[in-house]
């Protein structure tokens, strides 16, 4: 076990549970958070940028006159526990002038556990070279492959949180969460043309909550030539069809961003509710929805699930001490479940699901996606739903993306296309987009590849709140199918 043992946190945070008591909390709570990230970015064959950074502080959140106050700190001493836990009660007194009702929080069992995350190489076990190593080899490769390409680039960032959470109804859970993720990514210029081939995922990384060992199964320098060969080649490639309706196959990656978009963020409770409505907020699934509302063909069920290995959003509890846990977002095609806190939990009767959580140690914890997945279909391999669709366009790596703050009109551009023609991939496009509205376009879906083709993809960086905060989720996907998709229209 490598949890550290917090032994003077937590003579501070019991300190700071007792001073909010005494100033007439009637719920507090205490995060120590310290955080220790390294981001690395090879460019163009020279080591272009590192980034470590290394955080510990606190945070009191507490109610008190039926309503929320919130303090935080990086200063470590019994006086500053103190002055952030009576400041705490301050704020939410203050806030209390403004209330529609008192906060009510659906119950959870206090426990005492401690969790970590399931790492077979620890990141910061290995030499900053050998780290290293990984992005120069697949730079090299790309650039070898395709001399002419404008810009390579390889990255990588290792991360690592040790959190101790105490409530004032008596849990105390300590975890060390650990994550590492990976990408390169190819730029091609020419005739005006601006292109971009990047791997696993698009733009920013893919990352899992693992070891070095993620880094290592992409195979970075494995993949390199066929990134820098489709970068190159999409410059001279014909342009996607314009304004058509016709089927489109999404890969694995390109699922994955889609529900985020489309149905990790619509299901978050504290936006449909309405009390989430800064940075895109707000949704359609409102609370009339559930349990009755079509959000798409009966092979589509997303699930929301903070156990699934090696995801964003997987963790032994949540920043309100709710434990991980598994249930459906959407099951057999209808909506029947939110992102909940205890707070929105227990305005509907229902027990929080567990998806509070902050961005470090000075923010406040918020509803945030865990794990919410496409779950696999029976359609097979991706090449047995290619060789099953006669017409259509296969479309790889997001490369653009807008929707509405309701979640409900889209339209997203990717990377890369294939025109499908009688069962075969066979010519590539660039610059292929879709548009939809989210409860058609899943109603749409009639195939999704097998659970060979399923893996858990990771995004770092979603953002939401004010001040915003960037959060890490995580969302199993597999090739799927749709069916009259507009493709290639411009809003
Ligand atoms: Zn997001």
């Amino acid at each position: 076990m490598t949890v550290p043992a917090f032994s003077s946190e937590r003579d501070l945070a019991r300190r700071a549970l007792d001073t909010a008591r005494s100033r007439g909390a009637t719920y507090s709570d205490v995060r120590f958070v310290r955080r220790q990230v390294e981001d690395a970015q090879v460019k163009n064959g020279a080591l272009e940028m590192v980034d470590r950074t290394d955080t510990l502080g606190f945070s009191v959140r507490a109610i008190a006159d039926g309503s929320w106050g919130f303090a935080a700190s990086s200063v470590l001493t019994n006086a500053e526990a103190d002055r952030i836990a009576a400041l705490a009660v301050d704020v939410a007194r203050a806030s209390a002038l403004t209330k529609i009702s008192d906060v009510r929080l659906a119950s959870v069992k206090p426990v005492t556990a401690t969790y970590e995350t399931a790492v077979e190489i620890d990141p910061w076990s290995l030499s900053f070279d050998d780290r290293l190593k990984l992005l120069f080899d697949a730079d090299t490769a790309m650039r070898a492959q395709q001399p002419k390409l404008r810009t390579t680039r390889a990255s990588y960032e290792i991360w690592r949180e040790d959190k101790l959470f105490l409530s004032s109804e008596g849990a105390d859970i300590a975890q060390r969460l650990t994550e590492t993720g990976c990408s390169i990514s190819a730029e091609s210029v020419g005739d005006g043309e601006q292109q971009i081939r990047s791997y696993p995922a698009s733009g920013g990384r893919n990352q899992n909550k693992a070891g070095w060992e993620f880094a290592q199964r992409w195979d970075l320098a494995g993949n390199a030539p066929r990134v820098a060969d489709e970068a190159m080649a999409l410059l001279t490639a014909t342009q996607c069809p314009q304004d058509i309706r016709t089927t489109v196959i999404l890969s694995a990656n390109q699922v994955m961003l889609q529900t985020h978009e489309s149905c990790g963020h619509p299901i978050e409770h504290d936006r449909a509710l309405g009390t989430e409505a800064a940075f895109a907020g707000t949704s359609f699934l409102t609370a009339d929805a559930l349990g009755s509302y079509r959000y798409g063909s009966e092979i589509v069920n997303m699930r929301i699930d903070s156990t699934t290995p090696g995801g964003l959003g997987t963790f032994g509890f949540d920043d309100e001490g709710v434990p991980a846990s598994e249930g459906w977002a959407v099951k057999d095609g209808t909506f029947v479940g939110y992102l909940m806190s205890r707070e929105t939990a227990a305005t509907i009767g229902r027990e929080s699901n567990g998806t509070m959580r902050a961005d470090g140690w000075s923010r406040l914890p918020i509803i945030r996606m865990t794990n919410v997945s496409l779950m696999p279909g029976n359609a097979g391999t991706l090449e047995d739903l290619i060789a099953d669709t006669d017409d259509g366009i296969y479309m790889d790596t997001n490369r653009s993306w807008s929707i509405d703050d309701k979640r409900f009109n889209f339209q997203f551009g990717t990377q890369i296309g294939w025109l499908i023609k009688g069962g075969k991939r066979t010519e590539m496009v660039r610059n292929p987009t879709y548009t939809g509205i989210t409860p058609e376009f899943w109603g749409s879906c009639d195939a999704i590849c097998s659970k060979s083709e399923w893996s858990v993809w990771g995004t770092p960086n979603c953002g939401k709140g004010q001040p915003v905060q960037s959060g890490h989720t995580g969302h199993g996907a597999a090739p799927a199918r749709f069916r009259n998709v507009r493709v290639g229209v411009v809003r």
